[in-house]
Order: C-alpha cells, then structure tokens, then sequence
C-alpha cells in the first residue's frame, strides 16, 4: 500500500523538513548553517560544521 517513492508519503514522514529547520550564523567564523528547530520558543545548542564550535540560540530573543 505505502510507495516510499511517492512524495506525498515522505511529507507525511517528515513533517518537520521544510518548517522544522532554519538558517543561523555562527557567531565565531559566520558560516551560514541550516540546522533543526526542536524547540522554537527555547534554547537550542549547535556545533558549527566548519569550525566546531559550540554555541546556543535563543529563539525567543
Ligand atoms: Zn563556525
């Protein structure tokens, strides 16, 4: 019944892919990095992927 390759099928997997996820700046060496929303009226903490720094946003301010 479930075709994996049908598009309306993936959404429904991952809802999340589209509006759970955006784009921030990391404070030390300002690359753009995409990266998940788990919480959008907390805190979150990243590692950057270019320099490996770790730094928290505060998606409330
Ligand atoms: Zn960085």
């Amino acid at each position: 019944m479930l075709d994996p390759n049908d598009p309306w099928i993936y959404e429904i997997c991952f809802p999340g892919a589209i509006s759970g996820q955006t784009e921030i700046t990391c404070p030390n060496c300002k690359a753009i990095l995409t990266v998940p929303v788990n919480d959008p009226i907390g805190t979150e903490t990243y590692e950057c992927c270019t320099c490996k720094v770790v730094f928290t946003v505060n998606w409330v301010e």
